[in-house]
């Protein structure tokens, strides 16, 4: 029996691919390694959205490459963006490694190892299947299904931000069959998934191939605010989410990332209106709030735009929190550009702020730019900008004390008791005469942690006996396995 251990870099997106990967070769008879140390085959899932990434990439091909000299049997595949990006040229770099495939060709990887086993050259396949395009579904086969889950809906991406490698590294924008989504939220409800989050590079712009989702009118698929009418969007997808809505009732959740500001129309605040099982939280990447920069990064949309189109939402839906990737020392960002974004920050109040240095990447416009933002000035604006989004998140969370949610429970916590999120997207940790994972509780949150929140069960079935924690200053805050600022919610 040949054993199989991933190693995932990057985001959300990298994180289901391996699932998916993971899926693919339990079904080809694959077993999972307890760890490195005990694998046939380990698999690199990459990402390359920024450079960071494939630094770690050739860091763990030295490290494996080390474990095959040893064991020279040992097979080393590349799998996600570095490896649809670098192809051919990364096992000239680095000849420890036997198989490269890009994002589309997860299907045939046990074919491709078994050729190398018998004795091969390195497998190399990059190709995009723009012509008839695959998405891998969840094979659940005797498994329960996980409390949260996600469910593709696209691929690819057709934006052309100037910073973006996406397009070169996930090609252009293909679209799941929603009957092939709603089957797939259906199967998972059915495994005991209570939340679903539907997953793409700009998830909202979802068109159905077959045309099987409720169609806009113009004026509903236009933007809110300025430019409304002459920037109709042709994107469907807040049908889909209607659609999961009506045939997967059972539904607890649903949530989506990641979102382009571009596609938040009239039609999707509307369905942010109007259907309970979506989550009160959007992640909605702004990016800059200096309309210079945002013109530079072609992000077709002004700061005056988006905080429009954000401020309906907001009014549609009392309550809804907020997070958003912003990137700092974009090329030609003027210490006066910086002040706009924090304003925008300190203007919009969100609950979440995911933001990055720029990195330069190959094949994206912005390289054309130059790179003149010094690394001591990008660590700089970067520190105010967490300084300004921690405060705000935390005068967040200390509101929320004495209120009550609904929390989704996760499992248990790192340090004890249980841990969930409400539909604001708030982490909550609170103590439970029982072990109640998969279910909605109603939480009675007394206590702001840095980063998330504490309280009690408000069903006496739940509450825990005398002695046991009570969520205050006495509990250590869990560490967050992955800081919040190095986890973006989609690449
Ligand atoms: N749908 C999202 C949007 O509207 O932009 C795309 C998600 S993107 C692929 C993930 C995040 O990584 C981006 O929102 C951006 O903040 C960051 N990012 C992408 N390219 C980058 C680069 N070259 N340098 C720094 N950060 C980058």
């Amino acid at each position: 029996m040949r054993r199989y251990h991933v190693i995932t870099f990057g985001c959300q997106m990298n994180e289901h691919d391996s699932d998916r990967i993971r899926d693919v070769l339990d079904e080809a008879g694959y077993l999972p390694a307890a760890g490195l140390e005990s694998a046939d085959i380990v698999l690199l899932n990459t990402c390359s959205v920024r450079e960071k990434s494939e630094q770690k990439l050739r860091s763990e091909v030295g490290r494996l490459g080390m474990l095959k000299r040893e064991r020279p049997s040992l097979v080393i595949a590349v799998a996600g963006c570095v490896a649809q990006q670098e192809g051919e040229r990364l096992v000239k770099r680095m000849p420890q490694i036997d198989v490269v495939i890009g994002p589309d060709h997860a299907a045939a990887l046990p074919r491709l190892l078994e050729e190398v086993e018998q004795g091969s050259l390195p497998r190399v396949r990059t190709s995009f299947d723009v012509d008839a395009p695959r998405f891998l579904s969840s094979i659940l086969s005797g498994r329960r299904g996980r409390v949260s889950d996600f469910v593709t809906v696209m691929k690819g991406c057709d934006e052309r931000c100037t910073f973006c490698v996406v397009p070169t590294t996930r090609g252009p924008e293909r679209y799941r069959p929603s009957e092939e989504i709603i089957a797939e939220v259906e199967r998972l409800v059915q495994r005991g998934t209570a939340e679903v989050t539907l997953l793409g590079q700009t998830v909202d712009s979802y068109v159905d191939p077959l045309r099987n989702v409720e169609r806009s009118t113009p004026i509903e698929n236009a933007p809110v605010g300025r430019g409304a009418y002459g920037r109709r969007d042709e994107s469907e997808f807040p049908g889909l989410l209607r659609a999961i809505a009506e045939r997967v009732p059972a539904l607890g959740r649903l949530r989506y990332t990641s979102p382009h500001p571009r596609h938040l129309t009239r039609r999707l605040i509307e369905a942010h209106r109007e259907l309970a099982v979506l989550a009160k939280h959007v992640h909605m990447p702004v990016q800059s709030g200096s309309d210079r920069v945002l013109k530079r990064m072609l992000r077709r949309y002004t700061v005056a735009e988006y905080s429009e189109r954000i401020a309906a939402l907001r009014q549609a839906v009392p309550g809804l929190t907020l997070s958003t990737d912003i990137i700092v020392g974009f090329p030609g960002e003027t210490a006066e550009d910086f002040e706009k974004t924090l304003e925008l920050v300190d203007a919009i109040g969100f609950a979440g702020v995911y933001g990055f240095k720029y990195s330069p990447r190959p094949f994206t416009p912005a390289l054309k730019l130059g790179d003149d933002v010094t690394a001591e000035e990008k660590s700089e604006r970067l520190a105010r900008l967490f300084d300004l989004s921690e405060g705000q998140r935390a005068r967040h969370l200390e509101r929320c004390v004495g209120s009550t949610a609904q929390v989704l429970v996760e499992g248990p916590g790192d340090r004890g008791g249980y841990t969930g999120r409400t539909e604001r997207n708030e982490i909550v940790h609170f103590d439970a005469a029982h072990d109640p994972t998969g279910q909605f509780v109603e939480v009675a949150i007394s206590y702001a942690f840095r980063h998330s929140l504490g309280g009690v069960p408000t069903s006496p079935a739940l509450q825990p006996g005398p002695g046991s924690r009570a969520p205050g200053p006495r509990v250590v805050e869990p560490q967050p396995t992955r800081s919040p600022r190095m986890l973006p919610m989609l690449h």
